[in-house]
């Protein structure tokens, strides 16, 4: 069995095909059992990620943390799962570690080209996996998605072998953000969600992001007053271009009986998903780092900077 360390924001999903690929396994539960006689683990129920922080020599918190998008779907997390502390506790399931959320895996051909250069191989990036990302937060290069119906073998091949199956995430005529516009702030931000290190109260962010925009942009938070009807998801269309919100909020185009367009306005009285609390950032702030600021000193955050 040939081994090898797990590198800094690779996504362990990927990392399961990079070792499948260096000892020249196509099926993923032959290697997996491979993988347990050769770690003499006798214990049958171990879990995936347990063989693979042994494999890797890190704990699984450090997986968890560095390998996985758990991170950043807790960063705006409802009670019930933060009272049970999900990405803190070693004994999260493997369904939660592995669980990604795009439809398809995302990848960079300029990370690629560096990785090359580098390490000699590439590897799948934790960063390219999250919602809205669709330019590389290093390289601002536009990302590609590897087609669904390649969804199950992606992840097991390395990303420059299946970078013929994928395709632009983004129009091909579409122009990168730029760095003074709010979704090249929402691309920052959702990388850092990543190094967010204790799960975050969705009700907390929500009360003070609803002051924020209250106080920034004379926004209306309550969703059933009609008169001087400005909302966060108003600001998102002027700030924001047409093509790449449509991608992140879907139902941009059909608000409720109210105005309110829920996936975006309820960041501000509601409740926050980690997507809307990153466009709530982005917008409500001119820079990431004053964005980055308020997360620690007014909301909490606990981040490794
Ligand atoms: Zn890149």
């Amino acid at each position: 069995m040939i081994t090898a360390a797990i590198k800094e924001n690779e996504i362990v999903n990927g990392y399961i095909g990079r070792l499948m690929t260096l000892n020249l396994s196509s099926n993923k539960a032959d290697f997996l059992a491979d993988l347990k006689t050769h770690l003499k683990d006798e214990n049958l129920n171990s879990s995936v990620i347990s063989l693979i922080s042994h494999v890797s020599n890190k704990s699984v918190l450090e997986i968890l943390r560095n390998n996985t998008i758990v991170p950043y779907r807790r960063a705006a997390t409802q009670n019930k799962a933060f009272d049970a502390h999900e990405f803190l506790n070693p004994n999260v399931s493997d369904a939660s570690c592995f669980r990604t959320i795009r439809p398809g895996m995302v990848l960079c051909e300029d990370c690629i080209h560096a990785d090359l250069e580098e390490f000699d191989f590439p590897y799948w990036k934790t960063f390219h996996q999250l919602p809205g990302v669709d330019w590389c937060p290093i390289h601002n290069t536009p990302l590609r998605i590897v087609k669904k119906k390649y969804h199950d073998i992606a992840y097991e091949t390395p990303p420059n072998a299946i970078i013929n199956k994928s395709a632009l995430i983004c129009e091909y005529d579409e122009a990168p953000p730029a760095p003074n516009e709010a979704t090249y702030r929402y691309i920052q931000l959702v990388s850092f969600f990543l190094k967010i290190r204790t799960p975050v109260k969705a009700r907390d962010i929500v009360n003070k992001i609803g002051a924020k925009a209250r106080e920034k942009h004379n926004i209306n938070t309550n969703r059933v007053y009609h008169f001087q009807r400005k909302t966060l998801a108003d600001v998102a269309k002027s700030s924001c271009k047409y093509s790449w919100l449509k991608r992140l909020v879907p139902r941009i185009d059909y608000p409720d009986q109210y105005g309110w367009i829920g996936a975006i306005d309820n960041s501000t009285r509601v409740i926050a998903s980690a997507e809307s609390f990153a466009l709530a950032l982005a917008l409500l702030f001119d820079s990431t780092e004053e964005a980055i600021d308020f997360m620690i000193k007014d909301l909490n955050i606990n981040a490794e900077l």
